[in-house]
């Protein structure tokens, strides 16, 4: 009902002729393929407002938020990939514990509340009647330059992560200037990143590229074996943000088989606080014109920006759009992609190419202590390197190496009289 209001009076104050029949056939069609949309920071919101305490937080009517249960069911929502955000201030410090809470609060708002299912893959998120939660982290810093961490992320049900925010990692680069972290000439994807690429290609994670420089990428472009996603981002010809998409690298996704998904926060739309449905629909319009309505989809970013279009101001407003394209000609197989084939078709290739490589190994590559060293990253050497002696700080039981020595030491050891080494 909130939808059909939003779409009618849309409708009615453009002019579209028909606008009951056009309403009407809209939801039909947004009932038949639910969207599936790629980015909702609402789990921010549960952090920022609640502390992460889930059981004070009003899931279904929300006026302090864009997201809530009876919007997203207004506007027939299906899925939804929900961010654990991390703040950029948070690299090279607790990155990894703020990710991992964030994650607990998805999982169990999504296991808590009988309207939402957590999936992890894209046949569970096809085939559930319930709203689909997928899991993914936003910036790459959160794996605090650990395959070994990114391999959890996985095994708690994350299924893609952006590479950067709007810092650079130290083995990515980002859109974003704004922060000072790991500026170097040559991050745009170090051997470090291309081993993140090669192992989130093992595991089948979708690689989000909304937020990185164009440099990083293009560069993951050129090497992913699987397709990848902009989550939300929108297209740099019709406004000249660099969150935004420029034709030569949608001329890469659409051979890579990836997908753009549309950002609609104002500042990406118009270049401004000022935009209406119609600017997004520009968005679409030369996106498809550019590579295809099968590389389009939808990102939102509901409740991770402050400024949206008239007539799309949150969640249950989806119909407006689609309203706006039906009026512009597109077709409904056109319109089915953008909503929802478009991004399982690129799911399920992802996982294809998981399958392919089953063979190979979990990548053993650590990334070179010189290029993520900072005061909160310890050093691990062997006992036995006698830096460590001089080391400050640094408590290590040393078995020096006589044979009468070792047997005293292994005799020790087993007395439980040595204790462990730590490294503080
Ligand atoms: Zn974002």
């Amino acid at each position: 009902m909130l939808a059909l209001k939003a779409l009618g009076v849309y409708l009615l104050l453009f002019g579209v002729q028909s606008a009951s029949s056009l309403t009407h056939k809209t939801l039909e069609l947004m009932s038949k393929y639910r969207l599936i949309d790629g980015h909702n920071d609402l789990p921010l919101h549960i952090r920022m407002l609640k502390n992460n305490r889930l059981s004070k937080f009003n899931l279904y009517n929300n006026p302090e938020t864009a997201t809530d249960i009876t919007r997203l069911k207004a506007a027939h929502v299906g899925g939804q990939m929900f961010a654990a955000y991390v703040l950029c201030t948070a690299q090279d410090k607790d990155a990894v514990r703020l990710a991992l809470e964030q994650i607990d609060v998805i999982r169990r708002m999504c296991t808590e509340y009988p309207e939402l299912e957590l999936v992890t893959t894209s046949t569970e998120m096809n085939a559930t009647k319930k709203i689909a939660c997928l899991i993914s982290i936003e910036g790459g810093h959160a794996i605090d330059s650990s395959l070994a961490a990114l391999r959890m992320f996985y095994q708690l049900g994350v299924r893609s992560l952006s590479l950067t925010h709007t810092c650079n990692t130290p083995w990515a680069e980002s859109s974003s200037q704004h922060y000072s972290y790991y500026k170097r000439d040559d991050n745009s994807l170090t051997d470090f990143g291309k081993a993140v690429v090669h192992e989130m290609n093992r595991l089948g994670m979708l690689i989000d590229l909304s937020h990185t420089s164009w440099a990083t990428a293009k560069a993951v472009l050129q090497l992913s074996k699987a397709p990848v996603i902009f989550s939300h981002s929108s297209a740099y010809t019709i406004c000249n943000n660099p969150r935004n998409v420029p034709d030569d690298l949608l001329f890469m996704l659409k051979a890579n088989g990836g997908l753009i998904m549309v950002n609609f926060y104002s500042d990406f739309i118009a270049c401004g606080a000022h935009a209406n449905v119609s600017h997004v629909a520009d968005h679409f319009d030369h996106l498809k014109h550019v590579i295809g309505a099968e590389h389009i989809g939808i990102g939102g970013d509901y409740d991770g920006a402050n400024s949206f279009p008239q007539f799309l101001e949150d969640v249950s407003k989806y119909p407006a759009l689609i309203g706006e394209l039906w009026s512009r000609k597109w077709s409904e197989e056109e319109l089915a992609g953008v909503l929802r084939l478009n991004f399982l078709r690129v799911f399920k290739k992802v996982e294809k190419i998981r399958d392919e490589l089953h063979n190979t190994i979990p990548s053993e590559v650590l990334i070179p202590v010189a290029e993520a060293q900072n005061d909160c990253r310890l050093v691990l050497r062997h006992p036995k390197i006698p830096e460590m002696v001089k080391s400050t700080g640094m408590r290590a039981y040393i078995c020096l190496r006589s044979d009468a020595l070792f047997w005293t030491v292994l005799f020790v050891h087993f007395m439980l009289l040595c204790k462990p080494i730590y490294y503080n």
